[in-house]
């Protein structure tokens, strides 16, 4: 876990799972991959192996350390509802999101099928409703395989769901944005970034705007990123759902917690 994040839209990373393999076309320059490969072949480091996906079992308890409550962005490093990761496993991420619950945790897959299959049943034995304080989304970055993801999302239970229309490759038109409670866009970055349009940008703004729905603007991309910043028509776009999460039971109730964990 990282207890910061340069990634503008939430507080903290936790990585119980690292590594992926590509599955559409905003993977193409995925940064976790540039980042773990970096580091394949030394001995010791947290990505010795590379992209290579392994579960980091050693990694679930991390969140019961924390006593300040954060946003946390959950496998910032690779994709939890990847095929290799088994159901058992995500239940136990699921266990320690549910214990340590006063973090704000926030679940975005690019695989919003196998997201919408297992999610209710993992759910399903633990309480009928959603927990206020576990936030669902998934990745929109085109209409061929983006854009098919917001339905899955939608039939999946969730206090909150959320698009990270990121890297934004094309305009994605009129979404059917029901059931949805926040959109965060943002253009690729780094080398061989693909260009975002700001007509496409401002579609969505304008769409978020009419339904009523928080719209976060995270940056323009671009290869070198710091040049073109994160303002459309001169301002900011900020705006998240409302937190809600549990107070900090305290240390010994953090210990007890996570020791029941199943
Ligand atoms: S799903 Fe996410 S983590 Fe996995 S390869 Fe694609 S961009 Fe990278």
């Amino acid at each position: 876990m990282s207890a910061t994040s340069s990634i503008e839209w939430t507080d903290a990373t936790w990585n119980p799972v690292r590594g992926c393999t590509k599955i559409s076309p905003g993977c193409k320059h995925c940064y976790a991959e540039v980042f773990a490969e970096r580091w394949r072949g030394i001995p010791g480091h947290a990505y010795e192996h590379g992209f290579d996906l392994r579960l980091v079992p050693e990694k679930i308890a991390a969140p019961f350390s924390w006593a300040t409550s954060k946003l946390v962005f959950v496998n910032s490093m690779s994709d939890l509802f990847h095929d290799s990761v088994p159901e058992p496993y995500i239940g136990r991420v699921l266990d320690a999101m549910w214990l340590a619950d006063w973090h704000v945790y926030q679940v975005l897959t690019k695989r919003a099928e196998r997201l919408a299959d297992l999610w209710p049943r993992l759910l399903g034995v633990r309480s009928p409703r959603p927990p206020k304080h576990i936030w669902l989304g998934v990745s929109v970055e085109d209409r061929k395989y983006g854009v098919p993801r917001i339905e899955h999302l939608r039939n999946t239970p969730a206090a909150v769901r959320f698009l990270s229309v990121e890297p934004l490759l094309e305009d994605i038109g009129v979404i059917d944005l029901r059931g949805i409670d926040w959109v965060i866009v943002g253009g690729e970055s780094g080398p061989g970034a693909r260009r975002m349009q700001t007509e496409w940008v401002r579609s969505i703004r304008d769409q978020c705007k009419d339904a009523g729905i928080p719209f976060f603007f995270k940056q323009w991309g671009g290869v070198r990123k710091n040049e073109h910043g994160r303002e459309l028509d001169g301002r900011t776009h900020d705006d998240m759902p409302e937190r809600s999460c549990a107070k900090y039971p305290g240390r010994a109730e953090a210990r007890r917690r996570l020791g029941s964990r199943r």
